[in-house]
């Protein structure tokens, strides 16, 4: 077995962003801006915000914190989506998920101009994606892809069983992967808590990606020997094995799977990593103009 190291991949590719963006900066160009608005005090929230402002710094990007009380009306975060659609300063932003009860999700992801959409959320990023046309792709999912990339898996004709549909990852990861691209070219059998059999599909699967949301829930027994296995879960678990009294899982019961399968994300260290990474990506196309033109 193989381990797939995002946080390896993570660092080389931050470093070749780095250099990017250094040359722009000799070129008198401005440095990518990348902004995020965040809603309320949840501290899964704010760590993910700071982790994408450091990142940021590391690469020599700007990046910028539109911080709002979680009673912040609807009407009055439009207004903040309007303001930095409209701000040449900034090239992309994000508004952090999830949102409170009294706002509605859909409505802010939609005011978002797509061309500054470099979470791929806004409906004509994911059209476009599903066209194969250029397009933001949701940080998650082009995680995957490129990890799957930089390690050379094939993935043409295998086939492929997505656990998992949500629109940030189960979803997109499954239509990249059918697209016809490389990497993609797959057969894609996308299952969600409703699949019959689902233990029967996934023993089939030549690349299992699993975005579940329960931890450990892929066990040895779904998986076929010599699989690939892409673990999307994170997990928080109490331990006695650790000092802070907790450790992080994913959604694939590592230690029995790793035995079994031909390559395998750990959890932490696997997706996680190439989540950020991705979204600084996004935010360096969307400076360059290279998807929108
Ligand atoms: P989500 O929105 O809760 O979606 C979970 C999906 O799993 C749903 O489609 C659900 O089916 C399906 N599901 C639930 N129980 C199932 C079961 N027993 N059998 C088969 N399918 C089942 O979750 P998400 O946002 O996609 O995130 C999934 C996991 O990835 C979470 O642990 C999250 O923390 C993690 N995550 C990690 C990263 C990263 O950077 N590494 C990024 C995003 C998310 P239904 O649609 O029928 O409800």
């Amino acid at each position: 077995m193989k381990l797939i190291d995002g946080r390896k991949t993570a660092e080389l590719i931050k470093e070749e962003i780095k250099k990017e963006i250094a040359g722009m900066i000799d070129k008198n160009d401005k440095s990518p801006h990348l902004a995020a608005v965040l809603v309320g005090d949840d501290p899964a929230s704010q760590t993910y915000v700071s982790g994408k402002e450091k990142a940021c710094k590391k690469v020599g990007m700007m990046s910028s914190v539109y911080k709002h009380p979680a009673n912040i009306s609807e009407k009055e975060l439009l207004e903040v989506v309007d303001f930095l659609n409209g701000d040449p300063e900034i090239d992309g932003f994000i508004v952090q998920l999830p949102l409170p009860d009294h706002i509605n999700e859909q409505k802010v992801i939609e005011a978002i101009d797509p061309r500054k959409d470099v979470d791929g959320f806004h409906p004509v990023n994911l059209g476009r994606m599903i066209t194969g046309m250029p397009a933001y792709i949701p940080a998650t999912p082009l995680g995957i892809m490129t990890l799957l990339e930089r390690y050379e898996i094939e993935t043409e004709g295998k086939n492929c069983v997505v656990i998992g549909r949500s629109n940030i990852v189960g979803t997109p990861v499954g239509i990249l992967m059918s697209r016809k691209s490389d990497p993609g070219n797959a057969t894609v059998t996308l299952c969600h808590s409703k699949t019959e059999n689902l233990k029967d599909i996934a023993a089939q699967a030549d690349i299992i990606i699993a975005a579940i949301g329960k931890a450990g829930s892929v066990t040895a027994d779904m998986v076929k020997k010599d699989a690939v296995v892409i673990d999307v879960g994170i997990h928080r678990i109490k331990s006695n094995q650790t000092k802070t009294g907790y450790k992080l899982v994913g959604d694939v019961d590592f230690d029995r799977v790793s035995k079994k399968c031909s390559y395998i994300t750990p959890v932490p260290g696997g997706v996680g990593p190439m989540t950020i990474i991705s979204l600084l990506t996004n935010t360096l196309k969307a400076s360059k103009k290279e998807i929108y033109g």
